[in-house]
């Protein structure tokens, strides 16, 4: 079959919930919209706390069912690294399913995303049979032996955002099972459709029925009994800080362990000297790209007094020039917005500016097509009271100010209760290395626009999460510490 009849295919049926490695249709049904038309194009399960509850059950029979603790770690790892095939070998089809839901560039998904995701797994792939604890001296040399064994945490509950929703799926599936555990997957409700497909791409790989189960549904509803579930050892979360929060207070029923990946609203600072052209184009690209529905994009911009009218001329161009258009446009640079909902929510923002005195220098407008579409945007004369500077917009919104000194710019960059990213260009290398510490985020990106790489830890400070995602401490948030002492 063509991927495109595939395609055809998958969006016609009658989308359940996976539990025990078999679907469950029965219920109410959500519509999934594509953003570039607002039309519906499949619809998926809108499943209940009863949902949840046998998809925890099941979750937890496969974590205690022996075969699933005899598993060695390399086979872990053979199916990790199977996974990995197989979503390269559903590109397109997955590709096709991704941009249909999401909105975003489909080149863009098959140049980044999938190849990102196949990335994630075969790295977690390689931490199955890496697992260790430690030998450790302890006061009675000789009396004692003491040493700490890692195991995993139990049944994870995995919740994930809409803005890339293939890749979050695989950021928290990879390292779980990696660990050991057992999921309950809950994919945002305006995109599930690829968490569905990889569910059933990692049951061909081989993973025995019960280890990874999806239910789909609103966040209050699915998400929020999964929160709460006394039968959820551990949450990961991607999402809003205000989200975040209410899955903090859920959790605290069975204090489950929780890993949190939320907001931001990251710097990019650039000084006189630095490589202007570059820095210009990543300033843009940095709040423009997947049209600033990014927890690490770079949405408000610091430049020096001396190349501010330069840096930021050249950044309206750039978002001037930007062809807005749906994902399969071979010509398109920057899609919808996920939701009528949350065009409205950054249309409010952009009226708030406005009101509050701020100067919309470019953009500022939805386009009037089907779709929800909404213009690059620059924001000049804005304050750090107003809510455009001080909040999450998640959209293509991006406020400007100018700084005279480093520490003049590192307190305005740190005043913000997020800490996710920071962004800063310059050639020298005091400059770097003092705003390398200096700035309280959690990634620090000196001369470059970005980037991930699954060994390289990557999370918030302050309200911008808890815990580390990819590397070894990616690994840790589905592990926990068993110390051992044994006597003479
Ligand atoms: P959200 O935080 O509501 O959604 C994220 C996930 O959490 C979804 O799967 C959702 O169903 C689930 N959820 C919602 N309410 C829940 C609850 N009470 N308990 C458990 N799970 C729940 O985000 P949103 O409403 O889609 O977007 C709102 C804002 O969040 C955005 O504008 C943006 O500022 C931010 N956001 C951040 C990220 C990120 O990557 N950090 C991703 C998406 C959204
Ligand atoms: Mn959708």
């Amino acid at each position: 079959m063509s991927s495109h009849a595939e395609v055809e295919v998958f969006l016609s049926r009658k989308h359940g919930h996976l539990i025990d490695g078999a679907w469950l249709t029965a219920g109410e049904r959500i519509e999934v919209v594509n953003p570039a038309t607002g039309k519906s194009i499949a619809s998926v399960a809108a499943g209940t706390a009863e949902d949840v509850d046998k998809a925890v059950r099941a979750a937890r029979r496969a974590f205690e069912d022996a075969s699933w603790s005899a598993c060695s770690p390399s086979q872990r790892g053979r199916w990790l690294w199977t996974i990995a095939d197989l979503i390269e070998s559903h590109a397109e089809e997955l590709a096709e399913l991704e941009y249909l839901d999401n909105g975003k560039s489909r080149s863009v998904i098959l140049k980044g995303d999938i190849p990102a995701a196949a990335d994630v797994f075969r790295y977690f792939a390689g931490w199955a049979t890496k697992i260790y604890g430690q030998t450790l001296a302890v006061s009675r040399p000789g009396t004692l032996h003491a040493y700490t064994v890692k195991e995993p945490v139990g049944v994870a509950g995995l919740i994930t955002p809409w803005n890339f929703p293939l890749l979050m799926a695989v950021w928290k599936l990879a390292p779980a099972l990696a660990a050991g555990c057992t999921c309950v997957l809950k994919p945002a409700e305006e995109t599930p459709l690829t968490a569905l497909r990889l569910a059933e791409l990692v049951h061909e790989a081989g993973v025995p029925a019960g280890v990874v189960n999806v239910v789909t549904g609103y966040g209050h509803v699915v998400g929020a009994a999964l929160a709460a579930h006394p039968g959820v050892d551990k949450v990961a979360f991607t999402g809003s800080t205000e989200v975040g929060k209410l899955i903090l207070q859920a959790a605290a029923g069975n204090l489950k362990k929780l890993s949190l990946e939320l907001g931001g609203k990251s710097p990019t600072i650039i000084f006189p000297d630095a490589k202007l052209p570059a820095a210009k184009q990543a300033a843009a690209m940095g709040i423009f790209f997947n049209a600033g529905q990014v927890c690490a994009a770079g949405s408000r911009l610091f430049v020096h007094r001396a190349v501010f009218d330069e840096v930021v001329d050249s950044v309206i161009a750039s978002a001037r020039a930007i062809r807005v258009a749906p994902g399969d446009d071979p010509q398109g640079q920057m899609g919808p917005l996920i939701s009528a909902k949350h065009l409205q929510r950054v249309q409010g923002y952009v009226a708030s500016g406005r009101e509050e005195g701020a100067r919309v220098a470019v953009g500022g407008q939805r386009l009037q097509r089907e779709g929800y579409f909404f213009q690059p945007t620059v924001l000049l004369d804005t304050r750090r009271e107003m809510r455009v500077t001080a909040e999450e917009i998640f959209g293509p919104v991006l406020v400007c100010g100018q700084f005279e000194d480093l520490d003049e710019v590192a307190r305005e960059a740190n005043d913000s209760i997020y800490g996710l990213s920071a962004s800063v260009w310059t050639q020298d290398l005091n400059i770097a290395h003092t705003l390398a510490r200096k700035l309280q985020a959690g990634s620090i990106r000196i001369n470059t626009g970005g980037g991930l790489d699954p060994n390289l830890p990557f999370g918030g400070y302050k309200q911008s999460g808890w815990g580390r995602e990819f590397g070894e401490e990616g690994l840790a948030l589905y592990l926990q510490t068993k110390s051992v002492l044994i006597g003479a």
